[in-house]
């Protein structure tokens, strides 16, 4: 979702859904909390009970909002869906915490729709009052005002109109729906809770969480509708090619969700190895950046036949050191989060492996705790390619200029950073590691957005 076009985006979200359950809201809280990586600036259930829909939102995390199970007392109802949020400063607002709810409908969204002019104008033509500055709010008006007979010809012909990343549940009062669009962006799975309960989540993590048996990916395109006797799906009119985001693997996803049929852990430890293979380096230990760099880094080490040690370690209680809008308040962030362990490290040359570098920030500081506490050598190797240009289809990227890697070459990257040698994985190494099975979206790697919109040019230019 998105909330300034102006200055870049700000949410990465994870949704649930949950249909046929007594304990629907139980169930969408658990499923949120294994997707709180996700987001973590507010959250949101609403459930149906047939007759009217009931939500609960606020920010903060999962534990924060629904503080155990009588926050759920008012959320009533054997369906619900969920939303978790991932925002920085500026749009960090209640007004923007999903799900939003028409009282017809709710609607909870993981992505984001830059180009939301002619929509804005057709909504507001008919009168309709929005509460926040996000384009989810957008897209579920959308439908309440769309033509059609049934809940499904009102998505389609909404849905046809929005160019832009979405990963959907949307509750109406006899049924859950499960909406990808037809470049399956954001990723989206179906699972099954004994025979009668259909859920749906960001990732396959929160199947697992309430003993869910994963029945497939939403298919891009695809809308499917859980009602009481029926699992029905439909498809979006328009179909592109498939444009999956790399960064999900990479990054984003958790490392035990599945893509494929395998687990995140697993690809990670492949984007070390071939790392390792395109650029070695000669060094006594390899260390990972916690948590998100030990998988690349132990096939790394793996590879090179070089021990993998434990070189930091991670304070769990602070959350993600991005989430800062301030560059000084990252780098506590950073110090805060991370500390080396001396005797490892003295006197050793150090590969440490990390899995992106955006701003260089996180980079610069590990690299001088690692010559601080003894490292002769720290050689810095990066499981992906270098971060060039801003997302707009869901993941948060700081603007353009504030990419190290499309203001520096790889050489400027690794004085500013101060490691004895730099190295990322390149695109086709990680598309070969993340199996090379569908197409995928490399746009921060190389520009290539898969939709072209002229409002999508101009922002870019603008920054
Ligand atoms: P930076 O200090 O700006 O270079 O940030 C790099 C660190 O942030 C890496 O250790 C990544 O694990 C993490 N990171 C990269 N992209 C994101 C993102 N979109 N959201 C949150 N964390 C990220």
């Amino acid at each position: 979702m998105q909330e300034d076009t102006k200055v870049g985006f700000k949410d990465e979200c994870g949704v649930v859904g949950v249909y046929g359950h007594t304990h629907a809201a139980e169930l969408a809280r658990r499923m949120l909390f294994a997707l709180q990586h996700r987001g973590q600036e507010g959250a949101g259930i609403y459930t149906s009970d047939g007759e009217a829909l009931h939500g609960k939102k606020g920010m903060g995390l999962i534990d924060t909002v629904f503080q155990g199970p009588k926050s759920l007392n008012k959320l009533r109802g054997n369906s619900a869906i969920g939303h978790v949020r991932y925002s920085t400063a500026g749009g960090n607002e209640l007004c923007n915490v999903q799900p939003f709810c028409t009282g017809e409908l709710a609607l909870a969204h993981n992505g984001n729709v830059p180009d939301t002019e002619e929509i804005e104008r057709t909504i507001a033509e008919q009168g309709v009052h929005r509460e926040s500055t996000s384009d989810s709010e957008i897209i579920l008006h959308l439908i309440s005002i769309a033509p059609g007979k049934t809940i499904v010809d009102r998505i389609i012909w909404s849905l046809s109109q929005v160019r832009g990343s979405y990963s959907l549940t949307i509750l109406s009062k006899d049924s859950i729906i499960a909406v990808r669009d037809p470049f399956g962006f954001r990723p989206l799975v179906m699972g099954k809770v004994g025979e009668k309960t259909i859920v749906f989540a960001s990732e396959t993590c929160a199947l697992d969480i309430v003993g869910a048996t994963f029945i497939r990916e939403v298919e891009p395109g695809e809308i499917i509708i859980v009602g009481q006797s029926s699992v029905e799906s439909y498809r979006l009119p328009t179909s592109e090619e498939e444009a999956q985001c790399l960064f999900e693997r990479v990054y984003f996803s958790r490392p035990d969700s599945e893509y494929d049929g395998e687990p995140l852990q697993q690809t990670r430890e492949r984007m070390g190895q071939i790392l390792a293979q395109e650029c070695p380096a000669d060094a006594d230990i390899v260390i990972a950046v916690p948590d998100s760099g030990i998988p690349a880094a132990r096939g790394f080490a793996k590879a090179l036949n070089i021990p993998y040690e434990v070189g930091f370690i991670r304070n769990h209680y602070i959350g993600r050191t991005f989430i800062e809008p301030l560059q000084e308040d990252r780098y506590n962030g950073v110090i805060l989060k991370l500390n080396p362990i001396r005797n490892t490290l003295r006197e050793k040359r150090v590969v440490v492996v990390d899995d992106s570098i955006v701003r260089g920030t996180t980079s610069k500081i590990i690299v001088a705790m690692l010559f601080a506490s003894g490292a002769k050598e720290v050689h810095l190797r990066i499981s992906c390619p270098p971060t060039k240009f801003p997302c707009f289809y869901g993941v948060d990227t700081p603007n353009r200029n504030k990419l190290i890697a499309a203001n520096k070459t790889v050489e400027q990257i690794r004085e500013f950073i101060g490691c004895t040698s730099l190295a990322y994985l390149s695109l086709a190494g990680l598309k070969n590691a993340a199996g090379n099975k569908t197409s995928f979206c490399s746009a921060c790697y190389d520009g290539q957005y898969p939709i072209k919109v002229k409002h999508l040019l101009q922002i870019q230019a603008a920054i």
